[in-house]
């Protein structure tokens, strides 16, 4: 008997091997084997065929052994990864690798005890008290904090806001702070007979997509979701798996990032209690292990998950939803390079299932597709209660400077700083966002020009005014801030404005707001960020300044203004989505505005109020937007109209610029009018961690043609001249 074995390890392409005798009842598709391979004795590999015949020229050696009493993967899930491995031009064995919990990378490990109901936590009466008593007890006070601004939930949801959070919660629950209670399975009996608990009453758009949505289950049928911000579109989703599973089926649903919004992962809890298991990075390798057996066994039917859940064995798979398509999470960069949610289109296909693309601001590609009939469109119009839209007003930064006023500190203009006190006196809350961390981000010499930079990155350092020093945000590469310049000795300045400015000038303009910062350099952990959250939902915070991490997740009633401090970061990156992601930045940032009973406003600073990216959030007219990026991407030849394929090459300075010329130079007799190449050239960040940067780019009108390329590059790849390491993009999204 011969197997057809993907070896976990960078090698492109399957091995054939001989199964002994006494091992061949154990074998199946999709299980996990040790075998020899090359000098090593034994490596894991996981069966993916049943060939015939061996491969000619190649010594045919034994499995050693056989891993797992059942298959990690279920035939379709091999038939995924698959298509995956043709597709993303990656290593079947890494791509397997990746898509395992690691618990079960490891050898043996065994799943931890099936759960028995749902575990909730509250916190008990008093327990607001109690709070400045902990003020030694840091982990502890969080977390009852994040608790008093949520009541009593899922403790999964705990979980996913503190992924160190265990010992303090049994800390709190041991002095009565906080009261855990279990919903045993027989309580939720009727949940899982698609009986709803605590379901609001549908608004008419959600229950006109449910209409289409359930009636098309048992067959492959892509959807996207396009509804604003606030128009309930977890609600739409929840219903319909809810529909699935009165059916008996199951179903898994990708979201951004878990750590950020933990709600979610509680609604679903909540709503279908042990039948969901959950898959993120806040969880242990033996817990995401457990949450995988149980799924692959039928323990559970709901997957909850980040990207790599796209391949988590849902039993009897028949909804896929991606909430947030358009999030640049779902692309994995680093390891083999795929797209959780173009992979979901591929599963769905294979397992019959729905799926369901939800957004407030799709991506062009998804778009395109709807436009093409692929998918078909369902739109939530209007916010939950019709709530109205935040009115955003543009405020024109080079008008204000044309005028001769100042902008002010940190960029905030007199206009924003006025909001800011009206929405403070009004006892309210705001959000100024700014994509940009630390104090400035160049510094300058006044007496040579020379600019503080990265020794090992071709990239300009970040002056972090609180910590003293300049940091590189690429490599992490930190030196003291002199401001004696070490080149000539002259005096350094710093322009360019991060949120710690931002920071410094709220607090000098409203000395009695109570002002918090949320980015990498002010919260080191999830637990951090979901204590200054919790903090924030409480009210005991009036402005909070961040990145983008302020952009996503909670609902916070009390804000009603948001502060664009500077829409235009993101625009001038030499990246063809630049504008596409501004426009999706503003709109979620936006949509955090008036979520209460309070209508929500929002400012927005910019050089370059016409731009459609801006312009067109300012008004929420997507349609718009996306008809002027899609015309300007079809003009100049940009997917959704064309296909990429990004070789990226790193080495020595000499060693990159050869590799890159020795591909180009094995590409060029495949050119075409069809098939164009951009490079070979020094990549936009052309040194990171000292290794020179090259990329080739090849533009195509679908994918064959890149994959001849491929083909052609493949064996100048796997040796370049010079050592450089060459990596293959397939649909590429870092364009730096
Ligand atoms: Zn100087
Ligand atoms: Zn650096």
């Amino acid at each position: 008997m011969l197997v057809e074995v993907a070896v976990a390890a960078a090698v492109r392409g399957t091995f054939t091997y001989r199964v002994p005798t006494e091992l061949a009842r154990e074998v199946s598709l999709g299980q996990r084997v040790a075998v020899p391979f090359g000098r090593s004795r034994r490596a894991t590999g996981y069966v993916v065929g049943f060939p015939t015949a061996p491969t000619a020229g190649f010594e045919l050696r034994d499995v050693v052994e056989v891993l797992d009493a059942e298959p990690p993967f279920t035939p379709k899930l091999v038939e995924l990864i698959r298509w995956a491995e043709e597709y993303y031009l990656v290593p079947p064995g890494e791509l397997l690798r990746a898509a395992l919990p690691p618990g079960l990378n490891a050898r043996g490990g065994e799943a931890g005890p099936e759960r028995r109901g749902v575990e909730y936590a509250a916190p008990a009466p008093g327990a607001a008290e109690a709070v400045q008593r902990l003020a030694r007890a840091p982990a502890r006070r969080a977390l009852l904090e994040y608790l008093l601004a949520r009541g009593r939930i899922p403790v999964e949801e705990l979980r996913a806001a503190f992924p160190r959070g265990r010992a303090a919660l049994t800390g709190l629950a041991r002095k009565g702070l906080v009261l855990l209670d279990q919903e045993t399975p027989v309580a939720r009996a009727g949940v899982l007979a698609g009986e709803r608990v605590d379901a609001p009453v549908l608004a008419p758009s959600q229950a006109a997509a449910l209409g289409e949505l359930v009636p098309a289950l048992g067959r492959f049928a892509p959807f996207l979701l396009h509804g604003i911000t606030g128009s309930g579109k977890t609600e739409v989703y929840l219903n319909l798996i809810a529909a699935a599973r009165a059916a008996g089926k199951g179903a898994l649903v990708l979201v951004p990032e878990i750590a950020l919004t933990p709600q979610l992962s509680g609604r679903f809890r909540a709503r279908f209690g042990d039948d969901v298991a959950l898959m993120h990075s806040g969880l242990s390798g033996a817990e995401r292990h457990a949450e995988w057996t149980r799924l692959r066994r039928g323990g559970a039917h709901i997957c909850v998950g980040v990207r790599s859940a796209i391949f988590a064995p849902v039993p009897d798979l028949a909804v896929i939803v991606v909430d947030e398509e358009h999030d640049p999470s779902f692309k994995q960069d680093d390891g083999p390079a795929y797209h959780a949610r173009d992979l979901a289109v591929v599963r769905a296909r294979i397992e019959d299932a729905v799926l369901v693309l939800g957004s407030a601001t799709p991506s062009l590609e998804t778009l395109e597709n709807t436009t093409r009939g692929r998918y078909r469109r369902l739109t939530l119009p209007t916010r939950i209660d019709d709530r109205p839209l935040p009115e955003v007003h543009l405020v024109d930064l080079s008008r204000l400077r044309r005028g001769g006023h100042e902008v002010g500190p940190g960029l905030v203009s007199p206009e924003l700083a006025d909001a800011l006190l009206t929405t403070l006196a009004a006892g309210q809350q705001s959000i100024l966002f700014l994509n940009r961390r630390g104090y400035q981000t160049l510094v300058i010499c006044e007496a040579c020009g020379a600019e503080a930079r990265c020794t090992e990155c071709s990239v300009s350092l970040t002056h972090h005014a609180r910590r003293g020093v300049l940091i590189c945000h690429t490599c992490g590469h930190t030196e003291r801030m002199s401001v004696a310049c070490p080149a000539c000795g002259g005096v350094r300045f710093g322009v360019g404005v991060g949120t710690e400015q931002v920071e410094e000038a709220v607090r000098a303009i409203a000395p009695a707001a109570r002002v918090a910062r949320l980015d990498r350099d002010a919260v080191g952990s999830a637990d951090d960020t979901a204590a200054l959250l919790a903090r924030f939902a409480r009210r005991e915070i009036d402005v909070l300044v961040g990145t983008q991490m302020v952009t996503k997740g909670h609902d916070f009633p009390g804000v009603t203004l948001v502060g664009v401090v500077l829409a235009d970061t993101a625009l001038a990156l030499p990246d063809f989505r630049a504008a596409e992601r501004t426009f999706q930045l503003l709109t979620q940032v936006a949509g955090r505005a008036g979520r209460g009973a309070e209508a929500g406003r929002v400012l927005v600073q910019t050089f370059h109020p016409t731009t459609p990216a801006i312009a067109c959030a300012a008004t929420h007219d997507f349609a718009a937007f996306a008809a002027d990026e899609l015309a300007k991407r079809r003009r100049f030849g940009f997917p959704p109209f064309t296909r990429l394929l990004a070789v990226r090459i790193e080495g020595s300075e000499e060693g990159a610029r050869r590799a890159a010329e020795a591909l180009a130079h094995a590409a060029r007799p495949l050119l075409s009018a069809e098939l164009t190449m951009l490079g070979p050239a020094p990549a936009p960040i052309e040194r990171i961690r000292g290794r020179s940067r090259w990329q080739l780019l090849f533009r195509a009108s679908g994918p064959p043609a890149l994959f001849r390329v491929h083909g052609a590059l493949a064996r100048v790849a796997r040796r370049p001249p010079g050592g450089a390491s060459v990596r293959f993009d397939m649909d590429p999204h870092a364009m730096l």
